[in-house]
């Protein structure tokens, strides 16, 4: 389900491609399942629920997008892995509900291009036919990717290949949508990013400010609430892991300064949280929360 935040001036929705299962191993590294297991409880196949939330922002340029989920183009064996129904809009409805079509999206920007970040960003003609053109689901929008992260996807090695397809930005290419970008950007009045490399080299978080207030969207930066208290769990996924830390730790004492919104785009528990001092440190004081399970259906 949408959530709508204010920051200052600035409206912003919370939105969501639904939940998918993935193994707790992938999110939590090298940590011990049995320390990992009291923040989410996985299931017996050791998969637990994980949000596919981005980021929809109302400025002065247009309706920014942040990412995209995973789209409706995956394989029915895909599918069935994920624990997803396959081809429901999941995205494209939440921002319906909110009042808002694919046609009114002006900017949208990748986090970075892994599948689960790009793969709605193009569709199927015909949603139900695999071999008719692939269209850009946004058809009015600029879309914006980091040069170095285009590299790697272009030209993925075998940790990588996995998550990068090229059906997610090609059409986009090929249509004259894809706007390479390079560093940090300022999108609109109030709305920039920050790059910050560990899970991928150029990955990007997003800071919307206004008014003595600001909500930081971390992305894959730091994608679980418990990540950004304890420095040292990384997710395995993440291919720069003493970079993810390093960045982890930045991030952390910008939004300690400004008191942040924190948006977690993939905890399966925690939406929305602001730090607060803790026993430990700072610790994630939570604001909007999901119980991942039930709205995985399950548990
Ligand atoms: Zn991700």
């Amino acid at each position: 389900m949408p959530y709508t935040v204010t920051v200052g001036s600035l409206r912003c929705h919370i939105v969501s491609d639904g939940l998918q299962l993935s193994d707790g191993g992938g999110f939590f590294g090298l940590v011990p399942r049995i320390l990992w297991e009291q923040v989410i409880r996985p299931d017996e196949r050791n998969l637990i629920p994980v949000a596919l939330r981005s980021l929809l922002i109302e400025s002065d340029a247009g309706l920014i997008l942040v990412d995209t989920g995973q789209g409706d183009k995956l394989g029915e064996k895909e599918w069935r892995r994920l624990g997803m129904e396959p081809r429901t809009e999941r995205l494209i409805g939440e921002m319906r509900s909110l009042g808002f079509a694919p046609e009114d999206v002006d900017v949208v920007l990748f986090t970075h291009l892994h599948g689960d970040h790009a793969g709605g960003a193009t569709r199927w003609q015909n949603q139900d036919d695999p071999a008719s053109p692939l269209l850009p689901t946004f058809p009015n929008a600029r879309y914006l990717a980091q040069r170095i992260e285009l590299a790697a996807a272009s030209f993925p090695n075998e940790r990588t290949r996995g998550t990068y397809f090229p059906q997610n930005w090609q059409p986009l290419q090929a249509a004259g949508r894809l706007e390479v970008v390079e560093g940090d950007l300022r999108l609109a009045r109030g709305v920039r990013t920050q790059t910050v490399p560990g899970h991928t080299a150029s990955i990007q978080a997003v800071w919307v400010e206004d008014g003595g207030e600001s909500l930081l969207f971390l992305g894959d930066t730091c994608n679980w609430a418990v990540h950004l208290e304890r420095l040292a769990w990384v997710p395995a996924f993440d291919i720069y892991p003493m970079q993810s830390i390093e960045g982890k730790r930045r991030l952390r004492g910008q939004a300690w300064e400004r008191n942040s919104l924190l948006v977690f785009q993939h905890d399966g528990q925690v939406v929305t949280g602001r730090l607060v001092e803790g026993a430990r440190g700072p610790t994630v004081q939570t604001e909007i929360v999901e119980d991942g399970w039930a709205v995985a259906g399950e548990g």
